[in-house]
């Protein structure tokens, strides 16, 4: 009889979003991002994203992208595996219930007419442009509410209706919990206000150097999350310095380490 090593859990989880966060930054940061996940086989990526699952398809061929374990999709409405892109269940399920459909979020939308839905797939959640943030009311978040949903603005132009309590953050909880991954060994990523509630989780997380003003704003007071210096991939490799083991810091290139004080711990 052969002896098995007994599997350790995973070393590292990077929980990120797509769009300016690991699809940002210099193509060279990118591949060093990309290398040093798939490096070290206890290293794991979860994509968060506000993209639909058919717009992240793409991304699973790219070289420039690591492979995920899971991704989170529709700002958290979807949570499927990477290695055959089925549900994870129970979790999808309890998603599908919380949504009301498309059409209950048209209806009560109707008196909005400045809402533009956005020409995208999107599944389990309405996204529309907004071009002015005042034109968000106590009457629209009324209307959204009373079919037990609620609105994300991010951006400065974007405004989803998910169904309450559904985000990035509170999905990627039930993640954790429900595949039994080490909250410790997370770090979270992002570059806009969708990302926010990752970040209010309590993870240890990261805002890439070119995040919105509004969200290095709302993350100023936790300590929990460091705001990187660098744009997109390559604020991911800072952090990895910062948050890594030390075999990861060895995968890292010396320019990555942080020459400034941060706050993380
Ligand atoms: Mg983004």
């Amino acid at each position: 009889m052969s002896r098995l090593a007994p599997r350790g859990k995973p070393g590292l989880i990077l929980a990120t979003d797509l769009d300016g966060t690991l699809l940002g930054g210099s193509e060279d940061d990118r591949r060093r991002l990309t290398d040093t996940m798939e490096a070290e086989p206890s290293f794991q990526v979860i994509f968060l994203t506000g993209r639909n699952l058919e717009t992240v398809r793409p991304y699973l061929d790219d070289p420039l992208v690591p492979t995920p374990a899971y991704i989170v999709s529709d700002v958290g409405a979807t949570v499927v595996s990477g290695k055959d892109l089925k549900p994870i269940q129970p979790l999808q399920n309890e998603l599908d219930r919380a949504w009301p459909g498309c059409t209950a979020v048209e209806r009560v939308l109707r008196p909005f007419p400045f809402l533009e839905r956005q020409d995208v797939p999107q599944e389990r959640r309405c996204s529309y442009h907004i071009a002015d943030e005042r034109s968000i009311t106590r009457e629209l978040l009324l209307a959204v509410e009373s079919i037990g949903c609620s609105a994300l603005f991010s951006a400065g132009r974007y405004l989803d209706v998910l169904a309450e309590g559904v985000s990035k953050g509170t999905t990627l909880l039930k993640l954790i919990d429900l595949e039994k991954l080490d909250p410790a060994s997370i770090l979270v990523a992002g570059d806009s206000l969708n990302d926010l509630s990752m970040f209010e989780t309590g993870l240890k997380g990261v805002v890439v150097g070119n995040g919105e003003a509004g969200l290095k704003q709302a993350v100023s007071e936790m300590s929990s999350v460091f705001v990187a210096r660098r744009t997109g991939a390559g604020g991911l490799l800072q952090a990895l310095c910062l948050t890594s083991p030390d075999a990861a810091r060895a995968l890292i290139a010396p320019q990555d380490t942080f020459e400034e004080p941060c706050r993380l711990t």
